[in-house]
């Protein structure tokens, strides 16, 4: 009984304040870090052929990617500071799709491998398949939720249909991936 009394009395004290919705910044870093870090590497590993001539690129991307992370925010909007990541990041993605759909420079195996290796993301090169989304620039764009105004972020918008030429999405920096720009 004493127990019950007690645990009543603390209730207030205990009772959870409703969480704050994560900021943009929070919501952006997660999204990107879930889908773009590539996995921990092991000496279990087994590299397919061909995996030395993409490495080096693959590297570079990845150490600019770190530096770009380290670099300094300074006078940049938060968001701001996230774009040269999510710029490396596409540009990861789009070598690996490049090398395989359109270069058919590697295989199937090394290309799948980069994919479950995390070396490029696979929902984004799953929409550059699908027409009016080959120059996707990141799944937030077309995320309605994310947005304020209309369902897709400006970069979305055709040039042609848009009233200022020059746009710079706060999602990732992106400055137009339409289809027909
Ligand atoms: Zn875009
Ligand atoms: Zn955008």
């Amino acid at each position: 009984k004493r127990g019950l009394s007690f645990s009543a009395g603390r209730r207030s004290f205990f009772h959870p304040r409703p969480l704050e919705p994560p900021s943009l910044l929070l919501q952006t870093l997660d999204f990107f870090l879930q889908r773009t870090m590539p996995k921990i590497k092991t000496n279990r590993v087994k590299y397919p052929e061909g995996w030395e001539l993409i490495e080096p690129t693959l590297r570079e991307l990845d150490a600019k990617m770190r530096q770009a992370e380290m670099d300094e925010h300074d006078g940049k909007r938060k968001c701001e500071a996230l774009w040269p990541i999510f710029k490396l990041s596409h540009q990861r993605s789009r070598y690996v799709y490049d090398l395989y759909h359109r270069r058919d420079e590697i295989s199937k195996e090394l290309y799948e491998f980069c994919l479950d290796q995390g070396y490029a993301d696979r929902s984004l090169i799953a929409k550059w398949k699908k027409s009016g989304y080959e120059r996707l620039c990141c799944l937030r764009c077309i995320q309605p939720r994310d947005h304020n105004y209309g369902t897709t972020c400006v970069c979305r918008v055709p040039k042609h249909l848009r009233e200022e030429k020059v746009v710079e999405c706060v999602h990732c920096g992106c400055q137009g991936c339409a289809s027909g720009d």
